[in-house]
């Protein structure tokens, strides 16, 4: 599969639906900048670009941006984005509110920046029905590539649909010299995207999810790009940081083209979507997406690996309701989703009493999820975060978040499943000591097991 072949195409799936890869570049070269006014002006007719960066990412290619255009005889608009009192800038309605306010007419739109910056100017250009390119300034997330938006609204973590970029552009001596934090982030967002392919085979054996294999499989192609180099991420070489940035490309396409997240966010994404949440109730600061998803696939494959050994299936009753009080000012919009999500809960339920839906689970779930061994060793091996003190989280607070994330969001995932099992909330504790503390498995200790050979379904 040479994915470079995916993009400007659209192609009939054998999956019975037809694939649109609608980004025309990827432009990953020294000279990004100075192809900026020759690939947007493929793009449209107009010369009127309005260019959103924050503080930092203005200074580390805005600025150049903008000279090279205005060199070529664009027009340029930009808007700082502000930064925030708990850091830099966010992605919620008030921040959209503020944006939309200040967008001037243009032709087209050039978001600089990372994960914010990005959705921020891909959910506006959406509302605006305007064209829009990205000059990536980190490794640090996949939603470069991806046609849909997370922001907070009102609060709650949601996902809106919107379109993805036209082109993605990256100076590789900005990716590599980024702050290392944000790159290792980089790598505890893509380190996540095959487990969140196996909550989507759980999905699509127990409620009927639609699934497309061969976009579960550009995910499994993309996991050797970053697994098996993480000492190499470490010491930041250039091939090894290119392929963490492709890796992180690859999957947001992969969300494109399936037109959901199904791909590359799970349950596993749930923790980190509910330490934002908690962050939102009570201030208190949160770390970055991809650090948080780090202990959140660490989580979701030791949870896995449980449910692995579970025969034969048995089901314990569910509480009837979310905690009202640990949600507070959230609970109305977190119980409404769950209410949606109980019909499939029920259905998993149902299903899992036939032996045959279960076994099939299990043979395609095996072959897809890593051990969290293999997962910890990663992480710890390229120096990103795998423990709750290296996001700055009590152990209480990381107990909070995991007994609560099952809560939010109205698909069903492994961590729903564990509950149904009677896995969760027993084995929290257990799992936080094991996994998710550096007294927890000695490195190299356990065998390598996994897959060698990606799933079929
Ligand atoms: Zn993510
Ligand atoms: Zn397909």
């Amino acid at each position: 599969m040479d994915l470079k072949d995916l993009l400007n195409t659209t192609f009939d799936c054998e999956c019975g639906r037809s694939h649109d890869v609608p980004i025309r570049n990827l432009v990953y070269a020294e000279d990004a900048l100075e192809r900026l006014p020759k690939i947007l002006g493929s793009f449209v007719d107009g010369r009127r670009v309005v260019l959103v960066a924050d503080q930092r990412t203005w200074a580390i290619a805005g600025e150049g941006a903008r000279q090279v255009l205005e060199h070529k005889g664009w027009s340029v608009n930009h808007i700082i984005v502000p930064d925030t009192e708990r850091g830099g800038p966010v992605c919620d309605d008030t921040t959209h509110a503020w944006l939309n306010s200040k967008l001037p007419a243009a032709d087209i739109a050039l978001a600089v920046g990372c994960g914010v910056i990005n959705d921020l100017t891909k959910w506006l250009a959406f509302d605006r029905d305007l064209p829009y390119a990205v000059v990536a300034t980190a490794a640090t997330m996949n939603g470069f590539a991806a046609s849909n938006v997370a922001p907070a609204l009102k609060g709650v973590k949601t996902i809106l649909s919107a379109r993805p970029p036209l082109a993605v552009f990256a100076i590789p001596s900005v990716i590599t010299n980024a702050p290392f934090e944000l790159t290792a982030a980089g790598l505890g967002d893509t380190i996540a995207k095959p487990i969140s392919t196996a909550d989507w085979i759980l999905n699509h054996i127990f409620n009927d999810e639609y699934f497309c294999r061969y976009c579960s499989e550009i995910i499994n192609t993309l996991e050797p790009y970053y697994f098996d180099r993480a000492e190499d991420i470490k010491k930041r070489q250039p091939a090894a940081i290119e392929a963490l940035f492709d890796a992180l490309l690859y999957s947001g396409i992969a969300m494109t083209i399936v037109g959901t997240s199904a791909p590359a966010s799970g349950g596993e994404h749930l923790l980190s979507h509910t330490l934002d949440m908690m962050s939102s109730i009570d201030g208190v600061a949160h770390d970055l997406h991809g650090r948080q998803v780090g202990l959140g696939t660490l989580f979701a494959s030791a949870i896995y690996d449980r449910i692995f050994q579970v025969e034969p299936p048995r089901c314990y009753p569910l509480p009837p309701d979310i905690d009202r009080v640990f949600w507070g000012r959230l609970a109305a919009s977190v119980g409404q989703q769950y209410e949606q999500k109980k019909p499939m809960l029920q259905t998993i339920r149902e299903k899992l009493t036939d032996g045959k839906t279960w076994r099939a689970f299990l043979a395609a779930c095996r072959q897809q999820v890593r051990s969290p061994h293999q997962i910890k060793n990663c992480l710890r091996t390229a120096g990103a975060a795998h423990t709750f003190a290296d996001i700055g989280c009590s152990r209480e607070r990381l107990l909070a978040a995991i007994l609560h994330m099952h809560e939010i969001r109205t698909r069903p995932t492994v961590i729903d499943l564990a509950w149904i099992l009677g896995i969760l909330p027993g084995a929290a504790d257990e799992i936080i000591d094991r996994w998710l503390t550096d007294e927890g498995a000695p490195v190299g200790a356990e065998g390598e097991e996994k897959r060698d050979n990606p799933q079929g379904l």
